[in-house]
């Protein structure tokens, strides 16, 4: 596949608001026009000051400048408005672009990058193109008017004098050209040391109570002043090769300059010019040396942009995952198998997580996946998903090869119940509604799955009732509230194969036992994969799959695997079933 231009990448983004840059072009070309015959009236009215002795001449010229100023002014606040505003929009639509792109990027995606950098790359990148994709551009391209039409109108005074630029402002563009391709490798360096400053303060303002709980204050501070530390070592080199191309380009202005009233004044006294003509080429001179400069200075910023967007353009044209939109419905009945699956993560290539699994299950039937910490058992649960696909192997739903089947259609089919339910900082209503993305849900079907999943009661007590926020991640609710708010949400999707989490950290018994009744009427009739840790949820399996270090070790019901004393399972189980031996005694 070709590489797209990076110029012309960032210049499509213009296409749509192309009626609205014409008209600030427009009104920007009525005030070039004007500025170009500034001094060519200024010209007029020196050579014409002293050899008319009637001043009226000056009155009507006076008053056609007024009429031409304020057209001016209008067209200039015309000009800065459009595209100013024309800036904003840009950025608006290429933020919903990258978020667009973030969005449906894969899970490993997700792996390698943070939230902070994300959240940063977002707003402080995409922010960037405002300034150099509409007022730096209309800026540049006035110069560029300016010193065509400034060349010109110097062409026309004295083409002598001429000479006097041509050395100056080949070199003026030239300094540009070369600081513009440092510029931009130094851009992105600075983006990516600025993403890295989002990403350490994200992750300790996420985990704040952690962070005051172990009085990591000064830990956070110093990471925070190491990120920002970097990151202003790259901003100040990149600010010291601005400042050395202004001063150079500046000292080149003035130098031609000079060289030009020299010359202009030999050229007075041997009677070649006037003195108005001199005063109209200096201030002709000095606009087109100012406008060579600008472009120049234009072409840094526009190479900055570059190289400060670069990684958006990377995010937004990478071919993304299979859309998880695409694709017709999918009818399971809810068997599912793993057949000889390998995978590492695409992070840690080197580490198998899963190392041959080969199992099969049965629609309706409920399984426990059984094993240490670390084992594969939420591995497992990515890959059923489709979080991610196997190295080898693979897994099939009703017999079908999942690689074969639409991923949206198959995860329309999966509802999952976390160990931490995940909540939106919305109402309850759109936390349990989230369950159905295709189509609109009524208030009616929420509250039926809320009264299934014995939440109905508690949320009718809350004076806002299906309308209480929730707070960010449901922090305004108990453990047992969030936990039957998802299994709601769970219901609501109406699953074929169900995945629950289970909670290794205890509710209340009045709490566990509804949200125990909850879960059971959400098993009724589903394939159910638990990754269980309580004894009674894997008692009550039945069958119970037993993972060790990436492979399955065993498998059975309780009662078989309990009868191998030497197996995995008796001896992960060897303490609760010491406490369970009393109680059934
Ligand atoms: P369990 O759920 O049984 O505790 P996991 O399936 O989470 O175990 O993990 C299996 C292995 O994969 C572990 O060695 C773990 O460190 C590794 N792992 C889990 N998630 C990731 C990830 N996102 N990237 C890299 N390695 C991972």
């Amino acid at each position: 596949m070709s590489q797209p231009s990076p110029h012309l990448d960032r210049l499509r983004l213009l296409r749509p608001f192309a009626a609205r840059l014409c008209a600030g072009l427009a009104c920007m070309a009525v005030t070039v026009l004007i500025q170009l015959a500034y001094p060519k009236a200024l010209s007029y009215f020196i050579d014409n000051i002293n050899l008319q002795k009637d001043m009226a001449w000056f009155s009507s010229l006076a008053l056609i400048m007024l009429a031409v100023l304020a057209v001016q002014a209008v067209a200039a606040t015309a000009r800065y408005y459009i595209f100013e505003s024309t800036g904003y929009m840009i950025v608006t639509r290429i933020r919903r672009q990258l978020y667009a792109a973030l969005i449906d990027q894969p899970i490993r995606f997700y792996d390698k990058h943070h939230v902070g950098e994300l959240n940063n790359r977002l707003t402080a990148d995409v922010e960037i193109l405002h300034d150099t994709l509409t007022m730096g551009m209309a800026v540049s391209l006035r110069c560029l008017c300016v010193f065509i039409g400034g060349v010109a109108m110097l062409l026309t005074i004295s083409p002598v004098l001429c000479l006097m630029l041509v050395f100056f402002l080949p070199a003026t563009l030239y300094l540009g050209k070369v600081t513009g391709k440092v510029y931009r490798k130094q851009a992105r360096l600075m983006q990516d040391g600025q993403a890295d400053c989002a990403k350490v303060a994200h992750e300790h303002f996420s985990n704040i109570r952690l962070v005051h709980a172990f009085s990591q204050q000064r830990t956070a501070r110093t990471r925070y002043a190491g990120a920002t530390e970097h990151a202003l070592s790259l901003s100040v080199s990149s600010s010291a090769l601005f400042a050395l191309f202004r001063g150079g380009s500046s000292f080149l202005v003035y130098l031609a300059l000079l060289g030009t009233l020299w010359f202009g004044a030999r050229l007075i006294g041997q009677g070649a010019l006037s003195v108005g003509d001199l005063t109209a080429f200096i201030l002709y001179a000095s606009m087109v040396t100012e406008a060579a400069g600008a472009i120049g200075e234009f072409w840094n910023a526009w190479m900055r942009t570059i190289g400060a967007t670069e990684w958006i353009f990377e995010v937004i044209n990478a071919e993304c995952a299979p859309p998880a939109a695409a694709g017709g419905e999918v009818r399971l009945q809810g068997n599912l198998a793993f057949n000889d699956v390998v995978f590492s993560y695409p992070e840690r290539p080197d580490a198998q997580a899963l190392k041959g699994i080969d199992f099969a299950i049965a629609a309706g039937e409920t399984i426990a996946l059984v094993g240490a910490s670390g084992a594969g058992k939420s591995t497992i649960a990515s890959l059923i998903l489709g979080f991610y696909q196997p190295d080898s192997g693979s897994i099939s739903f009703d017999g079908v090869d999942a690689g074969a089947m639409p991923l949206a259609g198959i995860r329309s089919k999966l509802a999952i119940v976390e160990q931490e339910p995940s909540l939106f900082s919305g109402s309850i209503f759109e936390n349990i509604a989230f369950a159905v993305a295709e189509r609109e849900v009524t208030l009616d079907e929420v509250k039926a799955a809320a009264a299934l999943a014995y939440a109905h009661d508690f949320i009718c007590c809350f004076p806002d009732g299906y309308d209480t926020l929730v707070g960010e991640h449901g922090t305004q609710l108990s453990g047992g509230q969030k936990q039957r708010i998802a299994i709601a949400r769970a219901l609501l999707r109406d699953p074929r194969i169900l995945i629950l989490d289970e909670a290794t950290s205890a509710l209340d018994s009045a709490s566990e036992l509804q949200v125990q009744h909850a879960l059971d009427t959400l098993m009724q009739g589903r394939t159910t994969i638990i990754i269980a840790h309580r004894f009674s949820t894997i008692v009550k399996a039945d069958r119970i799959l037993v993972l060790d270090q990436g492979r399955l070790a065993q498998q059975g019901t309780h009662a078989q695997l309990v009868a191998q004393q030497d197996g995995l399972y008796f001896h992960l189980m060897r303490h609760q079933l010491a406490r369970a031996q009393p109680v059934a005694a």
